[in-house]
Protein backbone atom coordinates (compact mmCIF):
# COMPACT_ATOMS: atom_id res chain seq x y z
CA UNK A 1 0.00 0.00 0.00
CA UNK A 2 1.28 3.89 -0.52
CA UNK A 3 1.83 6.22 1.47
CA UNK A 4 -0.21 8.59 2.42
CA UNK A 5 1.69 11.94 1.56
CA UNK A 6 0.36 15.97 2.13
CA UNK A 7 0.24 18.79 -0.46
CA UNK A 8 -1.43 22.07 -0.41
CA UNK A 9 -2.10 23.82 -3.57
CA UNK A 10 -2.62 27.47 -5.52
CA UNK A 11 -4.76 27.72 -8.40
CA UNK A 12 -3.24 31.33 -9.86
CA UNK A 13 -4.34 33.14 -12.66
CA UNK A 14 -2.21 35.48 -14.35
CA UNK A 15 -2.82 38.84 -13.99
CA UNK A 16 -1.97 39.97 -17.22
CA UNK A 17 0.69 40.05 -20.37
CA UNK A 18 1.71 42.59 -22.01
CA UNK A 19 4.23 43.51 -25.08
CA UNK A 20 5.00 47.14 -22.96
CA UNK A 21 8.64 48.52 -22.81
CA UNK A 22 9.72 47.39 -19.22
CA UNK A 23 12.04 49.63 -17.31
CA UNK A 24 15.27 48.00 -18.06
CA UNK A 25 14.42 48.93 -21.67
CA UNK A 26 13.49 45.25 -22.43
CA UNK A 27 11.03 45.40 -25.61
CA UNK A 28 9.21 42.07 -25.61
CA UNK A 29 6.37 39.72 -23.51
CA UNK A 30 6.54 40.67 -19.66
CA UNK A 31 4.44 39.13 -17.37
CA UNK A 32 3.01 41.29 -14.27
CA UNK A 33 2.43 38.81 -11.71
CA UNK A 34 0.15 36.31 -11.21
CA UNK A 35 -2.77 36.01 -7.61
CA UNK A 36 -3.94 33.06 -6.06
CA UNK A 37 -7.37 32.74 -6.86
CA UNK A 38 -7.70 29.25 -4.51
CA UNK A 39 -5.89 28.02 -1.70
CA UNK A 40 -6.04 24.38 -0.27
CA UNK A 41 -3.99 24.30 2.38
CA UNK A 42 -4.34 20.31 3.13
CA UNK A 43 -4.58 17.80 0.77
CA UNK A 44 -4.16 14.11 1.40
CA UNK A 45 -3.05 11.73 -1.59
CA UNK A 46 -0.48 9.62 -2.68
CA UNK A 47 1.41 11.76 -5.10
CA UNK A 48 0.95 15.25 -7.18
CA UNK A 49 -0.85 13.38 -9.89
CA UNK A 50 -3.53 12.99 -7.08
CA UNK A 51 -4.01 16.33 -5.99
CA UNK A 52 -4.26 17.82 -9.98
CA UNK A 53 -6.63 14.88 -10.24
CA UNK A 54 -8.51 16.58 -6.98
CA UNK A 55 -8.53 20.19 -7.99
CA UNK A 56 -9.51 19.37 -11.49
CA UNK A 57 -12.37 17.78 -9.94
CA UNK A 58 -13.49 20.06 -7.31
CA UNK A 59 -12.29 23.30 -9.74
CA UNK A 60 -13.49 22.38 -13.17
CA UNK A 61 -13.99 26.42 -14.00
CA UNK A 62 -10.69 26.73 -13.90
CA UNK A 63 -9.38 24.27 -16.30
CA UNK A 64 -11.11 24.16 -19.72
CA UNK A 65 -10.75 20.88 -21.67
CA UNK A 66 -9.49 18.94 -18.93
CA UNK A 67 -5.87 20.66 -19.16
CA UNK A 68 -4.01 21.98 -16.48
CA UNK A 69 -0.96 24.12 -16.61
CA UNK A 70 1.29 23.51 -13.92
CA UNK A 71 3.82 26.08 -14.67
CA UNK A 72 3.59 29.24 -16.62
CA UNK A 73 3.58 30.03 -19.95
CA UNK A 74 3.46 33.27 -21.97
CA UNK A 75 0.78 32.11 -25.37
CA UNK A 76 -2.28 32.74 -23.59
CA UNK A 77 -3.55 36.52 -22.15
CA UNK A 78 -4.55 34.94 -19.32
CA UNK A 79 -4.94 31.57 -17.74
CA UNK A 80 -4.82 29.58 -14.53
CA UNK A 81 -2.17 27.34 -13.84
CA UNK A 82 -1.53 25.42 -10.47
CA UNK A 83 1.35 24.91 -7.76
CA UNK A 84 2.01 22.16 -5.71
CA UNK A 85 4.20 21.91 -2.36
CA UNK A 86 3.93 19.02 0.05
CA UNK A 87 3.91 19.96 3.51
CA UNK A 88 6.86 19.99 5.85
CA UNK A 89 6.64 17.79 8.65
CA UNK A 90 6.21 20.54 11.09
CA UNK A 91 3.29 21.32 8.98
CA UNK A 92 1.81 18.22 9.47
CA UNK A 93 2.05 18.12 12.83
CA UNK A 94 0.64 21.69 13.58
CA UNK A 95 -2.00 20.78 11.78
CA UNK A 96 -3.41 18.02 14.66
CA UNK A 97 -2.55 20.55 17.22
CA UNK A 98 -6.06 22.07 18.41
CA UNK A 99 -5.86 25.29 20.25
CA UNK A 100 -8.56 27.92 21.73
CA UNK A 101 -8.25 31.44 21.66
CA UNK A 102 -7.43 33.25 24.80
CA UNK A 103 -9.83 36.26 23.95
CA UNK A 104 -12.70 35.08 22.18
CA UNK A 105 -12.69 31.75 23.48
CA UNK A 106 -12.87 30.24 19.44
CA UNK A 107 -11.94 26.98 19.10
CA UNK A 108 -9.81 25.90 16.37
CA UNK A 109 -9.05 22.17 15.37
CA UNK A 110 -5.82 22.80 13.65
CA UNK A 111 -2.92 25.23 14.11
CA UNK A 112 -1.86 24.93 10.40
CA UNK A 113 -4.51 26.37 9.07
CA UNK A 114 -5.63 28.47 11.60
CA UNK A 115 -2.34 30.11 13.09
CA UNK A 116 -2.52 31.22 16.57
CA UNK A 117 -1.23 34.93 17.34
CA UNK A 118 1.14 33.46 20.24
CA UNK A 119 1.79 35.85 23.23
CA UNK A 120 5.42 34.97 23.80
CA UNK A 121 5.41 35.98 27.37
CA UNK A 122 3.20 33.26 27.68
CA UNK A 123 3.42 30.27 25.59
CA UNK A 124 -0.04 28.99 26.22
CA UNK A 125 -2.23 31.56 25.14
CA UNK A 126 -3.06 31.93 22.38
CA UNK A 127 -4.97 34.87 20.44
CA UNK A 128 -6.95 34.70 16.91
CA UNK A 129 -5.00 36.67 13.54
CA UNK A 130 -7.87 38.83 13.54
CA UNK A 131 -8.04 42.56 14.76
CA UNK A 132 -10.38 42.01 17.61
CA UNK A 133 -8.54 39.41 18.84
CA UNK A 134 -4.88 41.43 18.27
CA UNK A 135 -5.62 44.33 19.79
CA UNK A 136 -6.59 42.38 22.92
CA UNK A 137 -3.57 40.31 23.00
CA UNK A 138 -1.48 43.79 22.61
CA UNK A 139 -3.52 45.31 25.57
CA UNK A 140 -2.49 41.95 27.77
CA UNK A 141 1.08 41.88 26.51
CA UNK A 142 1.67 46.45 27.13
CA UNK A 143 -0.01 45.89 30.52
CA UNK A 144 3.02 43.66 31.24
CA UNK A 145 5.94 45.76 29.10
CA UNK A 146 6.48 48.97 28.52
CA UNK A 147 4.89 50.08 25.04
CA UNK A 148 7.79 50.08 22.62
CA UNK A 149 9.64 53.16 20.86
CA UNK A 150 7.95 54.71 18.29
CA UNK A 151 9.33 53.80 15.01
CA UNK A 152 8.17 56.54 13.28
CA UNK A 153 10.47 59.08 15.06
CA UNK A 154 13.38 57.32 15.14
CA UNK A 155 16.38 59.12 13.16
CA UNK A 156 19.14 58.84 14.85
CA UNK A 157 20.91 55.78 16.21
CA UNK A 158 21.34 57.74 19.69
CA UNK A 159 19.98 55.52 22.28
CA UNK A 160 19.25 57.67 25.75
CA UNK A 161 18.79 56.04 28.91
CA UNK A 162 16.85 57.84 31.42
CA UNK A 163 15.65 57.72 34.88
CA UNK A 164 11.95 59.03 36.29
CA UNK A 165 11.96 58.99 40.00
CA UNK A 166 9.48 59.84 42.74
CA UNK A 167 10.78 62.35 44.79
CA UNK A 168 9.07 61.24 47.70
CA UNK A 169 9.99 57.47 47.77
CA UNK A 170 13.01 57.75 45.77
CA UNK A 171 11.69 54.79 43.94
CA UNK A 172 12.48 55.04 40.11
CA UNK A 173 11.84 53.74 36.97
CA UNK A 174 15.08 53.14 34.67
CA UNK A 175 14.37 52.94 30.86
CA UNK A 176 15.70 53.43 27.26
CA UNK A 177 14.78 54.95 24.00
CA UNK A 178 15.53 55.71 20.63
CA UNK A 179 12.99 58.24 20.38
CA UNK A 180 13.53 61.83 22.13
CA UNK A 181 13.29 61.88 25.59
CA UNK A 182 10.32 64.57 26.63
CA UNK A 183 8.75 62.12 23.69
CA UNK A 184 9.63 58.98 25.42
CA UNK A 185 8.23 60.77 28.76
CA UNK A 186 5.39 61.74 26.80
CA UNK A 187 4.38 58.48 25.90
CA UNK A 188 4.67 56.64 29.54
CA UNK A 189 2.16 59.42 30.80
CA UNK A 190 -0.29 59.06 27.93
CA UNK A 191 -0.35 55.54 26.66
CA UNK A 192 1.54 53.27 28.57
CA UNK A 193 -0.81 50.39 30.51
CA UNK A 194 1.72 48.94 32.26
CA UNK A 195 1.50 48.77 36.49
CA UNK A 196 4.10 51.45 36.41
CA UNK A 197 2.20 53.26 34.09
CA UNK A 198 -0.63 53.46 35.48
CA UNK A 199 0.64 54.31 38.60
CA UNK A 200 2.44 57.43 37.04
CA UNK A 201 -0.51 58.77 35.28
CA UNK A 202 -2.97 58.85 38.34
CA UNK A 203 -0.30 60.72 40.24
CA UNK A 204 0.93 64.16 40.01
CA UNK A 205 3.58 65.10 37.53
CA UNK A 206 5.29 67.73 40.64
CA UNK A 207 5.73 64.73 42.36
CA UNK A 208 8.28 63.47 39.49
CA UNK A 209 11.95 64.12 38.12
CA UNK A 210 12.97 63.10 34.74
CA UNK A 211 16.63 62.96 33.47
CA UNK A 212 18.81 61.50 31.21
CA UNK A 213 21.46 59.66 33.00
CA UNK A 214 23.57 58.57 30.15
CA UNK A 215 23.94 58.98 26.41
CA UNK A 216 25.12 56.25 24.15
CA UNK A 217 26.30 56.79 20.17
CA UNK A 218 26.64 53.53 18.05
CA UNK A 219 26.18 50.78 20.42
CA UNK A 220 25.54 47.57 19.72
CA UNK A 221 22.07 46.71 21.38
CA UNK A 222 23.51 44.02 23.75
CA UNK A 223 25.43 47.20 25.00
CA UNK A 224 22.91 48.86 25.20
CA UNK A 225 21.03 45.66 26.86
CA UNK A 226 24.36 45.88 29.68
CA UNK A 227 24.36 49.65 30.27
CA UNK A 228 20.39 49.69 31.18
CA UNK A 229 20.77 46.70 33.09
CA UNK A 230 23.52 48.08 35.26
CA UNK A 231 21.37 51.34 35.81
CA UNK A 232 18.73 49.26 36.48
CA UNK A 233 20.63 47.41 39.33
CA UNK A 234 22.17 50.34 41.08
CA UNK A 235 19.28 52.12 41.34
CA UNK A 236 17.29 48.36 42.76
CA UNK A 237 14.54 49.38 40.27
CA UNK A 238 12.95 46.24 40.30
CA UNK A 239 12.52 44.91 43.84
CA UNK A 240 12.61 48.69 45.29
CA UNK A 241 11.39 51.10 42.22
CA UNK A 242 9.00 50.50 39.21
CA UNK A 243 10.97 48.26 36.80
CA UNK A 244 8.77 44.83 36.72
CA UNK A 245 11.26 43.22 34.36
CA UNK A 246 14.71 43.05 33.91
CA UNK A 247 15.79 44.91 30.21
CA UNK A 248 14.83 43.23 27.24
CA UNK A 249 17.43 43.22 24.42
CA UNK A 250 15.52 44.69 21.97
CA UNK A 251 15.54 48.05 22.05
ZN1 LIG B 1 -10.21 35.15 19.18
Amino acid sequence: MEEIKYFKAFIRVVKSLSNERSGDGFFGSSLFGAENIVEERFIESKDKKGVLDFLLNKYPQFFPNNKIYTRETKDQAQFFYVVIFELYPHEVSEHKQDWKCSNCQQEYSSKYLHKPVIKYYDENLYFCNNDICDIEFKKQYYSQNEIPDDKKYINTNICYIYKITEKGSGKCYIGKTLNAPFFRWWNHLTHSGSPFGIYFRQSNLSNWTFEVVEILEMNTDSEVFEIESKYIKLYDSIDNGFNTLISKKTI
